[in-house]
């Protein structure tokens, strides 16, 4: 027998108490009780959110949101700044392209954070960008992006800044509404705590008045028969309701602990994974690391594939490899959600035996021994 220990940005570890809740009877959910539930929820939600913009609900991962953001806001033709760094940052790209979008790529290479001064370049240069698309934590290097000086130079021009915040909300620092974002999208299986199934999409007046006028494409995911159900706390489709039933918990749990102690809890986990792995020898890839996943480079002479492999079907522990070009090239270890001390130091005790085998010579106890230092 085995302990499942998922230790990926995503999906995270349910907690039992929200397990329980999502195995409640199936109630219709245009009832006045379903409603009364998705009223506390989407009054939660904000909260969690730390915006007073509408929070909308879809039942899709975090891409379904993502894309929402981009055809609800974008029209034919239209300019879009997309900061592209990693997986995610593409894939707005790709997203926008699809659409028929005109995609103005601002690359930064992969490990290293967007560079707002390049933005604001973006921006002067081409004039008419209606949307620029970020990430907060890009999971694929593990950087966490400025969102704060991006926005302040977004939000002096008529654009709208979008934010993929799937992996970056409750582990990273984000003040939508105190910095000046307009759209945030996330996904309900990382730092929510919950299954995958869920996407989300806060969006500001600003951003609402692009809903009116943008003529792409559009049905499951239409913004204004997502507000217009919103504001009488309804959905335009069948909710997700047994997910939704979950979320109303997971508000509750993160509410209560307060968000800002929730990310003070993340940087905790973050900062002793980071200073573990450097104890054992091993350099860390992102140039801004994230309190959401740590990324580490593989070391020379070692199978980075197998690393992963070994620890997930040898020792238990599921983290994650590199993407693309990343592929064999670094791993990831998460401290995202309903992750604590003892799954940081058993991850950082599998790694020191995994990379034992695989011929790296680690001190038993290097990282571990660093991990109890910080955390003592
Ligand atoms: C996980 C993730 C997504 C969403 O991916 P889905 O598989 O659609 O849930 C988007 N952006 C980032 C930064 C992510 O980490």
């Amino acid at each position: 027998m085995r302990k499942y220990r998922l230790m990926s940005p995503g999906p995270t570890p349910v907690p039992e108490k929200v397990l329980l809740k999502m195995a409640d009877t199936i109630i219709h959910h245009r009832t006045p009780q379903f409603q009364a539930v998705l009223k506390d929820v989407n009054a939660k939600l904000k909260k969690v959110f730390q915006t007073e913009n509408p929070v909308l609900i879809f039942s899709s991962s975090g891409t379904g949101a993502m894309e929402a953001s981009v055809v609800n806001l974008l029209s034919k033709g239209d300019k879009a700044i997309v900061i592209n760094g990693g997986k995610f940052g593409e894939r707005f790209g790709e997203i926008g392209r699809a659409y028929g979008a005109e995609v103005i790529d601002c690359d930064v290479t992969w490990g290293n954070a967007a560079d707002p001064a390049v933005v604001e370049k973006l921006l002067k240069d081409s004039p008419g960008v209606k949307a620029v698309y970020s990430t907060l934590c890009e999971t694929s290097t593990g950087v966490v992006n400025d969102i704060k000086a991006i926005a302040k130079v977004v939000s002096a021009t008529d654009a709208v800044l979008v934010v993929d915040a799937v992996s970056g909300l409750t582990a990273d620092e984000f003040k939508p509404d105190e910095w000046g974002v307009d759209v945030v999208v996330s996904g309900s299986q990382k730092g929510l705590m919950l299954p995958p199934g869920l996407g989300f999409l806060s969006i500001s007046g600003k951003a609402q008045k692009l809903v009116e006028g943008s003529d792409l494409p559009k049905y499951y995911f239409d913004l204004k028969a997502a507000l217009k159900a919103h504001a009488k706390d309804d959905t335009p489709w069948t909710p997700g309701v047994s997910l939704i039933n979950g979320l109303d918990t997971v508000l509750d749990i993160l509410l209560a602990e307060g968000i800002d102690e929730v990310v003070q809890r993340h940087a905790r986990l973050a900062n002793v994974t980071r200073e573990a792995v450097k104890a054992m020898g091993l350099e860390l890839f992102s140039e801004r690391p994230s309190n959401a996943v740590t990324a580490v480079k593989v070391p020379e002479g070692v199978d980075g594939a197998a690393l992963v492999k070994k620890m997930r079907d040898e020792q238990g522990v599921t983290i994650a490899g590199g993407q693309a070009a990343l592929k064999g090239k670094i791993f990831r270890i998460a401290h995202l959600g309903y992750m604590d001390e003892y799954d940081t130091i058993s991850a950082i005790a599998g790694v020191e035996i995994v990379l034992n085998q695989l011929g790296f010579d680690v001190e038993f106890g290097k990282g571990v021994g660093k991990a109890e230092e910080l955390l003592g």
